[in-house]
């Protein structure tokens, strides 16, 4: 069944479950994933592992080995070693029987219905998942680009930029200022900047008390204001100082050759500067032309692209309704995918969409906060059900068993990511 756009846009998590017909006519029926993250892998893994051998899965992912974001920020305030955030594709590939191709995909012929990898492989799809994560926008920070992320690291992917960060604010002289430039909203886990700051203070008040962190944001607010607030006042009172827009945060630029950051016309000498720019879908998602805007507009029934029903997309990259980007959201958001995918190609039954997440963040040592809800799919998009977040002058053992329980669901994450 070819769906037009029309017919598409209003189709149901049950019509799109059609009997399938392979394209190529004959042999397993192909699944493409690109981007091996938080949404590829889990949707890599769910599909081989529950169409038992009936899909044929290959997950293209350049890296062999994936850095999670998610406790990175944990890594620079001394709470976790990198080896532990790191995971590699050999379960995927031994136990479930995926096809890993460490490559990047750098072209996507939608007629077709294939990949093309920077190596010159083409691989044929009946259905392709994207899943690329984040990229910057352009310009979004005078003064900064790519070039100048040696010396003003994002570290907004996990990795050697992450390894970069920590090493610089360890280098800072005593009484030194590290600054952050703050995204503009919609971005790639909404109180990570927060979390970091709350890490780089905890790293700071032992190794160099009389420091000072300096936050530039372009936004009115950001997620679970208060509760950062309260414990930077409680924890590191004095250290951490955050200019917002009614003080020039969005009028912002800097130079990295001066280490100086500019906040409406007035010039800071700063000792690190975390630049996080403005984000964007990863840009395999332009190429392929999906995209509206920075975004890549998807159905939360199946998580199909709203421009070509052969394409799903997850996680960061999607426009998608309610949801944050976050990791938790994009693994939910995969096994809804995986769902349809299997459904579409095999037959198998499809129920209805219905995800969840939750972000957690470490303030201080055992001062867990979290932020979550559940969500389902309508027609529109994918609408937030019910949600709870921690409150401010909780006790110290509720804050802990928020930690620890941040600290089961990432051993619970990881390994249905990878195995
Ligand atoms: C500091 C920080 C803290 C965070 N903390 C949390 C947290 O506590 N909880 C939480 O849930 N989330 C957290 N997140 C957010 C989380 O990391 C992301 O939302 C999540 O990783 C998104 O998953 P994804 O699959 O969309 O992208 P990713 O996980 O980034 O995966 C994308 C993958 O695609 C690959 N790729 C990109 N382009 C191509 C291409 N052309 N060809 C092949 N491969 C390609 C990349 O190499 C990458 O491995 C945090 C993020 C940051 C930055």
């Amino acid at each position: 069944m070819k769906l037009n756009r029309r017919l598409f846009l209003g189709a149901t998590a049950a019509t799109l479950a059609a009997p399938y017909v392979n394209a190529a006519g004959h042999g397993r029926p192909k699944v493409v994933v690109i981007g091996g993250g938080a949404g590829g892998a889990t949707a890599a893994r769910y599909i081989a592992k529950d169409s038992k051998g009936e899909i044929d899965v290959t997950l293209v992912e350049p890296s062999r080995s994936y850095y999670t974001c998610f406790f990175s920020n944990l890594y620079i305030g001394g709470f976790r070693d990198l080896s532990s955030i790191a995971h590699s594709y050999g379960t995927l590939a031994s136990q479930y029987g995926i096809n890993v191709v460490h490559d990047w995909a750098v072209g996507i012929d939608r007629d077709a219905k294939s990949v093309t990898l920077a190596g010159g492989a083409v691989l044929p799809y009946d259905r392709l998942i994207l899943s690329p994560g984040i990229d910057f926008v352009d310009g979004s920070v005078p003064g900064w680009d790519t070039s100048a992320q040696n010396a003003m690291p994002h570290a907004y992917k996990a990795g050697s930029q992450t390894e970069l960060l920590k090493a610089q604010i360890e280098a800072m002289p005593q009484g030194g200022v590290f600054a952050m430039v703050a995204p503009p909203n919609p971005y790639r886990c909404p109180p990570g900047p927060y979390e970091r700051v709350s890490m780089v203070a905890h790293k700071l008040k032992n190794e160099n008390p009389t420091a000072k962190i300096l936050i530039v944001d372009p936004k009115e607010k950001f997620s679970k204001q208060a509760l950062f607030e309260e414990g930077w006042q409680k924890h590191y009172g004095g250290m951490i100082e955050r200019i917002g827009p009614d003080f020039g945060g969005n009028n912002v630029s800097v130079d990295a050759g001066a280490m100086t950051v500019t906040i409406d016309g007035s010039v800071e000498k700063v000792d690190v500067c975390n630049v996080i720019p403005a984000m964007k879908a990863g840009r395999i998602c332009d190429m392929a032309g999906i995209t509206e805007g920075n975004w890549a507009p998807v159905s939360g029934h199946t998580m199909q692209s709203r421009l070509d029903e052969n394409i799903h997309v997850l996680g960061d990259a999607t426009n998608q309704g309610d949801m944050p980007k976050s990791g938790f959201s994009a693994n939910s958001q995969a096994k809804v995918a995986a769902m349809a995918v299997r459904g579409a190609l095999t037959g198998s039954k499809v129920f209805p969409a219905k995800f969840s997440n939750t972000c957690w963040s470490l303030i201080d040592t055992n001062d867990g906060i979290k932020v979550g809800a559940s969500y389902q799919a309508t027609d529109e998009k994918i609408a937030k059900v019910d949600g709870f977040v921690s409150q401010t002058g909780e006790d110290a053992d509720l804050r802990k068993a928020t930690y620890e329980e941040s600290v089961g669901w990432y051993a619970g994450i990881t390994s249905d990511m990878f195995g």
